[in-house]
């Protein structure tokens, strides 16, 4: 199937892996990218970017940040800026993530403008949006999602400058799993949403990744949905043979 938008596997290492732990999952990683299809990201805690970004250089491994400041410079004690992130060998970073919104207070408001500072600085920015089990119980996933594109994306928004990973809250870190037909109509509303409020030509190129205990046994059925593109993968990206395995099905699918 040719697909327009090409697929985004990135894995999102949290908070784990010590110095020798990364390498050695970065390098199993690169040693598994050569002639794919899809595009290959690793995201691993501040402290393994610069090691990372070594071991996978002249690889097809793409490495990103989990967070960045929306200034470049400053006294903002533990923070990281988005021209530190470029500097060590960059090109994405992923923001407001459920978690940095649920243990850091970050809001909307916070979300666009450490995206427009990623933007500045020449990053790809994986903005995260979704919905607590509790709001989708009550039948508010798809305006809860509206009020987070909207709040969260700036309006300078390209496909070559934003990714969108839609991370329903209940379904991360959980093993619980949207259905592939929940995904897909949120994908399609964010697609559709996204049209609208920043214009056509911005954003059918827009990259939609779904986030949410995605493996290996679940990653096709989802990747097969038509604004599905791509996966934000916590648990199995911490294993190379998983994280790859669900490149294989994206790969099968384009
Ligand atoms: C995430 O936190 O981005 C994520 C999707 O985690 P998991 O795959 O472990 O649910």
């Amino acid at each position: 199937m040719a697909r327009d938008r090409r697929f985004l596997i990135a894995g999102n290492w949290k908070m784990n892996g010590l110095l020798k732990d990364g390498v050695d999952l970065a390098k199993a990683v690169a040693a598994g990218a050569d002639g794919r299809k899809a595009e290959l990201l690793v995201c691993p805690p501040a402290t393994l970017i610069k090691s990372v970004a070594d071991a996978v250089q002249g690889t097809a491994v793409a490495v990103g940040g989990q967070d960045s400041h929306y200034e470049n410079e400053g006294a903002y004690t533990g923070d990281v800026s988005p021209v530190m992130l470029k500097d060590l060998g960059c090109s994405y970073v992923i923001l407001g993530h459920s978690e940095r919104r649920a243990y850091h207070g970050e809001s909307d408001e916070e979300v666009k403008a450490k995206a427009e500072a990623a933007h500045a600085a020449g990053l790809v920015a994986i903005i995260c949006v979704g919905e607590t089990e509790q709001q989708r119980d009550a039948g508010e996933t798809l305006p809860v999602i509206s009020t987070q594109i909207y709040g969260s994306v700036p309006e300078g928004a390209t496909p070559q400058n934003t990714v969108i990973a839609y991370e329903p809250v209940w379904a991360i870190g959980t093993g619980r799993t949207a259905t592939p037909e929940q995904a897909q109509d949120v994908h399609d509303h964010i697609r559709t949403y996204g049209m609208a409020t920043y214009g056509p030509d911005n954003w059918e190129g827009v990259r939609i990744l779904y986030g949410g205990s995605m493996k290996p046994g679940n990653a096709a059925e989802l990747l097969s949905q038509p604004d599905v593109d791509g996966g934000l993968i916590g648990g199995a990206s911490l294993k190379a043979e998983d994280f790859l395995a669900i490149a294989d099905a994206a790969d099968a699918l384009m």
